[in-house]
């Protein structure tokens, strides 16, 4: 096995994530089998009780571990599906080694952070890879080199590449050279950043330096005789117009060469799958309007798998989506600006929780169905959809979930299963699921296929009471997995199709999910 460790330093939020990504992309492209952990240094177990507020969305997995963001990325990137032990975190680790001391496992000695939390983290690296079967395992640390909270992750690294065969283990640090008021490029913070990783002990194999433009050669040249690396160890990673964009800069940057040569690799073949992605990307010559309506109105990265969801079936179609995330509160306060969503070739509702900005979602989806827009709604879009439609059309005035109300009609309700789960990790339906699809639908067509496979994170779902009377009026549940709906869609309409699972997790680049291309080329036209 092969590990390349990535760490940050200098600040958060430098795409240390698309760069760990990335590399294992353009290793990828070389015929190698590529895996990634995520090494989260918060004491949560998961992101699933996480605000998106703080950490942006929660990426669910097929296993129905609910884990940072980066996964979706890794997953996006490289093609792979991953599992909850992708994702390491404090939380996890320290959990294991407590229960370990009261089973007694450690035969009387004192438990400390060196070497049983750090041995836990080296086997937890260890098992988790070897499962793969993976060429190359990609490791991103996460927070800032100099964080109280990383020390024992960077010191189970250190003691990693002491371990292993020194050709089995790179480096690589992410930084930052930013321009000073001249414009000419900064190396200082980068210096300083390796000098505090070199104090853990860690010596970077490469450097990856972010940037808003191309890094010079000159500097390239300084940070390497600063940091002691050669300087075609350092690379140039400038702003991309896409994030799609970022393993070909690698590569054209000599990263790959570079990383294999270090880790004495010699290429298995050459795909140029992620060209035909790039060219496909540079023929875009549409371009078509989707507002999403939802709570975290000004939080791209709180819905970031719809993002690339839509992306990957624009590109697909030559189109460029244009999103605008719409706050939901607004159509509340003035419900009479419903009338700016005819601006949009297509609604969105997305996932969510709790009542906030539900109204507003609910005259959206009218809007959507009554004007014959096409509509594209996920889980709690599903679930707000059925409301709709129940209120308006079945004519069940009050009705509602019952996450969100107390109601006469309760046309969502809490999954029988789930009513006196205290527990808040891991009490909801997560993960893979299957649907049977009733074939002639839009389901079926979309997919191609009777059943299907999706990922869920819901507590509620579609009441059985009230199906008949629903299905009555036009609104048909054409998904099933036993007695629970997993899709409403509405025939007649241009395109109304609603699920209670959420596609976006599983869309990829080149691989667009069937829900989301056919919502972009119902809105097309
Ligand atoms: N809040 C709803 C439920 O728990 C929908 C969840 C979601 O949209 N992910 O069922």
């Amino acid at each position: 096995m092969k590990y390349i460790i990535v760490t940050g330093g200098v600040m958060s939020g430098l795409g240390k994530g698309i760069t760990a990504a990335s590399i294992g992309r353009i290793l990828k492209n070389k015929g190698f089998s590529v895996t990634a952990i995520k090494i989260d240094p918060y004491i949560n177990i998961d992101a699933g009780t996480m605000s998106p507020y703080q950490h942006g969305e929660v990426f669910v997995l097929k296993d129905g571990g609910e884990v940072d963001l980066d996964l979706g990325n890794y997953e996006r990137f490289l093609d792979i599906e991953l599992t909850r032990e992708h994702n390491i975190t404090t939380g996890k680790v320290y959990q294991t080694v407590i229960e370990k001391e009261r089973r007694g496992d450690y035969l009387g000695k004192t438990v400390q952070i060196i070497p049983h939390i750090t041995n836990e983290i080296k086997e937890r690296i260890r098992k988790v890879a070897a499962k793969t079967g993976a060429d190359i395992c990609i490791i991103e640390v996460g927070g800032t080199v100099g964080d109280i909270e990383s020390m024992p992750f960077l010191e189970a690294v250190r003691q990693m590449h002491s371990e292993e065969k020194e050709e089995d283990v790179a480096f690589v640090h992410v930084t930052l050279v930013p321009l000073d008021t001249q414009g000419e490029q900064k190396t200082k913070p980068t210096q300083h950043s390796v000098k505090e990783l070199r104090s853990l002990g860690l010596q970077p194999d490469a450097i990856v330096a972010r940037c808003k433009e191309p890094v010079l050669d000159d500097t390239k040249s300084k940070i390497a005789l600063f940091c002691d690396v050669p300087a075609r160890a350092v690379v140039s990673a400038h702003d991309a117009r896409d994030i799609y964009y970022v393993p070909t800069l690698m590569e054209k940057e000599g990263l790959s060469d570079y990383l294999m040569e270090k880790l004495k690799l010699t290429p298995k073949s050459e795909s140029h799958e992620w060209d035909d992605l790039m060219n496909k990307m540079a023929a875009i010559d549409k371009e078509i309007r989707v507002g999403v309506v939802g709570k975290y109105a000004h939080l791209g990265d709180s819905y970031i798998s719809i993002n690339e969801a839509l992306k990957h079936a624009g590109i697909e179609c030559r189109c460029r989506i244009k999103i605008d995330w719409i706050d939901a509160e607004e159509f509340e306060r003035k419900p009479e600006t419903i009338d700016t969503l005819q601006k949009y070739n297509g609604i969105l509702v997305p996932g969510g929780f709790g009542v906030r900005g539900t109204e507003g979602k609910i005259l959206a989806i009218k809007y959507a169905r009554e004007h014959n827009v096409p509509y594209l709604g996920l889980c709690l879009g599903m679930q707000l959809a059925v409301i709709e439609f129940a209120r308006n059309v079945v004519g069940l005035k009050d009705a509602n979930s019952s996450e969100l109300a107390k109601t006469e009609y309760p046309v969502i309700d809490l999954l029988p299963e789930q009513e006196n789960v205290k527990d808040m990790g891991g009490s909801m339906r997560l993960g893979n699921y299957e649907a049977d699809l009733i074939d002639g639908s839009i389901a079926s067509r979309i997919y191609g296929c009777l059943t299907l496979v999706e990922r869920h994170r819901h507590r509620y779902e579609v009441n059985p009471k009230y199906i008949s009377q629903i299905e009555a009026k036009g609104l048909k549940f054409t998904g099933k997995n036993d007695h629970r709906m997993e899709i409403a869609e509405l025939p007649g309409h241009k395109f109304f199709f609603s699920s209670q699972f959420h596609p976006e997790f599983r869309s990829r680049p080149g691989k667009p999910s069937p829900p989301f291309l056919a919502f972009v080329k119902a809105a097309l036209g």
